[in-house]
């Protein structure tokens, strides 16, 4: 069987591998590969092979370093159909959906190519006589980032690119459940001339976080995925002295007003929580209609989701793939019984899905729950599969309460004709990213993407300027070169003439 192993210095790692993890097919449920665990001894090798790459590349020119991302640039767009086959084989993820998420992270490429404008700095002449002031930003060094399996292409796009391109060099972690693209990403930044051990891949699990949160090499830690570890990884990594920002998990609320065109909160409501599965940090999970909207709103969900096509992602026709794993699919139907248990009601039930020909893949098919109340499980928890929850509030004020009241505020939306209760509800909403009839509000990638409360660790989100500035560091230069007219020693306070 095929063995999936760790990238260090520009080749697959020859070391012995000591333990692997199994990595499906989700959509058939088989076995499809091994993946190596890496050792901390494996993570130390990587870690000592970007420690050696770092003066080299930090030292690079901007021309340099902005001509490598452009040729990725072009490597990735022409192989980009590779790429999302391989998202599809291992996460499951339909094919449309597989080539959107590398897209998006094609973007970050792109925001990257431009680094000779981002890292520019100010400069101020004459501060004091003869003293001129600027401000330069230059890399923090070895930086790690650890990555969930939902968007395993995208999600360190995020990160190595920009982190690359402002001079740092980068050990990647993964995702266990479907390692493959990022092997596949090293091999095209090494065909596009980026220079052996400034990007690196170790594959794992907990051991390998532990020696990268551990590792006195280590600058900074990039992180996203559940909150429970977001919040170890930010404890930990900061603890032993590196900047650290861990994004977390979510539950987003689509907040419908009864005045919204209804069709278009349909399709936009079935979109955002049954895309990828639900398999989204920017899934919708909640649909909080106010007044008489669910009433007008239900009717129209059960009518898509009876339509809606579920199958292996590689079949075009299929607009809904697998969960990841057997373990995931099996939480995500324990919580939909839950649900049920705890009194409320599944008017759309997905727990039978009968795939003609994928019947021991890992499908549920769209559930939908109406009357959930803040109290039930299933509106607490993160569910991260195809689970939508209606709960039903009478005013616009009880909606704003409600998504003010979640431990979460990653994304939210608003769906409404009017204008005046939209900027309301943009300005006072305290959630990082906001829609307005849109109902998956990701930013692009010259903006930030990040969420507030229980999202977020740290101070600064990914890519766009914060994502340039969590990757530098600040340095401000004063500088005086006397006019020889002005010479002698002067024990004064320094003057300005
Ligand atoms: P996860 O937290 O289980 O895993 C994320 C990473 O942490 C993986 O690389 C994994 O190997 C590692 N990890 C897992 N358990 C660990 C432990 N005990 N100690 C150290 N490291 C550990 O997340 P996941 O299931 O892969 O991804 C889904 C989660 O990610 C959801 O909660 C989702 O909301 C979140 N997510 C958030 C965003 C965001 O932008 N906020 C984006 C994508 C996904």
């Amino acid at each position: 069987m095929r063995t999936i192993n760790h990238w260090i210095a520009g080749k697959l790692s020859t070391r012995a591998i000591e333990r692997s993890g199994d990595v499906y097919d989700p959509a058939t449920g088989e076995v499809q590969a091994k993946v190596a665990f890496a050792s901390p001894a494996d993570v130390d090798a990587a870690v000592a092979a970007a420690k050696d790459a770092l003066p080299g590349w930090r030292d690079a020119s901007l021309a340099k370093r902005a001509r490598v991302m452009f040729a990725f640039r072009e490597l990735l767009e022409r192989h980009k159909v590779e790429v999302a086959k391989l998202l599809t084989s291992e996460h499951g993820k339909v094919a449309a959906d597989a080539l959107g998420e590398v897209n998006r992270g094609l973007e970050v490429v792109e925001f990257a190519c431009g680094i000779p404008q981002l890292l520019k700095g100010e400069f101020s002449e004459n501060v004091s006589s003869d003293v001129d002031s600027y401000s330069i930003r230059q890399p923090v060094g070895v930086v790690a980032g650890i990555t969930p399996f939902n968007f395993p292409a995208m999600v360190p796009m995020w990160m190595y690119p920009i982190a690359i391109a402002c001079g740092n060099t980068f050990v990647l972690k993964p995702s266990e459940r479907d390692p493959s693209a990022a092997n596949f990403c090293a091999e095209l930044l090494r065909d596009a001339g980026l220079p052996e051990g400034v990007f690196n891949v170790v594959h794992g699990d907990k051991v390998a976080v532990d020696r990268i949160l551990h590792h006195p090499d280590i600058a900074a830690v990039s992180f996203v995925g559940s909150t429970p570890i977001a919040k170890y990884i930010y404890e930990t990594g900061t603890q032993h002295g590196k900047r650290v920002q861990a994004l977390g998990g979510a539950k987003n609320h689509m907040v419908v007003l009864p005045d919204a065109d209804m069709e278009l909160a349909a399709d936009a409501a079935i979109g955002a929580a049954y895309g990828s599965a639900g398999e989204r940090c920017m899934a919708i999970s909640v649909l909080v209609t106010v007044g008489d909207a669910a009433d007008r709103l239900i009717p129209m969900l059960r009518e898509r989701i009876k339509k809606l096509a579920v199958g292996p992602g590689h079949d075009p026709k299929h607009e809904m793939g697998p969960l990841v794993t057997k373990a995931h699919l099996d939480r995500v139907r324990g919580l939909v019984d839950q649900g049920v248990a705890e009194g409320a009601e599944l008017v759309e039930d997905g727990r039978d899905p009968k795939i003609p020909g994928a019947e021991r893949g890992f499908f549920l098919r769209p559930c939908l729950f109406d009357n959930v109340t803040p109290e039930m499980v299933i509106y607490k928890e993160e569910i991260f599969g195809p689970v939508l929850s209606v709960v039903r509030v009478p005013t616009y004020d009880r909606a704003l309460e409600l998504v003010h009241a979640n431990e979460y505020a990653n994304g939210v939306a608003i769906f409404t004709n009017d204008g005046g209760a939209a900027r309301k509800f943009q300005h006072e909403v305290r959630v990082g990213m906001v829609g307005v009839n849109v109902p998956i509000p990701v930013p692009m990638a010259y903006y930030s993407f990040g969420g507030w409360k229980a999202s977020l660790f740290g101070d600064t989100h990914v890519h766009g300027k914060e994502g340039v500035h969590f990757y530098t560091r600040g340095k401000v230069i004063t500088s005086r070169w006397p006019d020889p007219r002005f010479r002698g020693v002067d024990l004064g306070f320094p003057q300005n003439r």
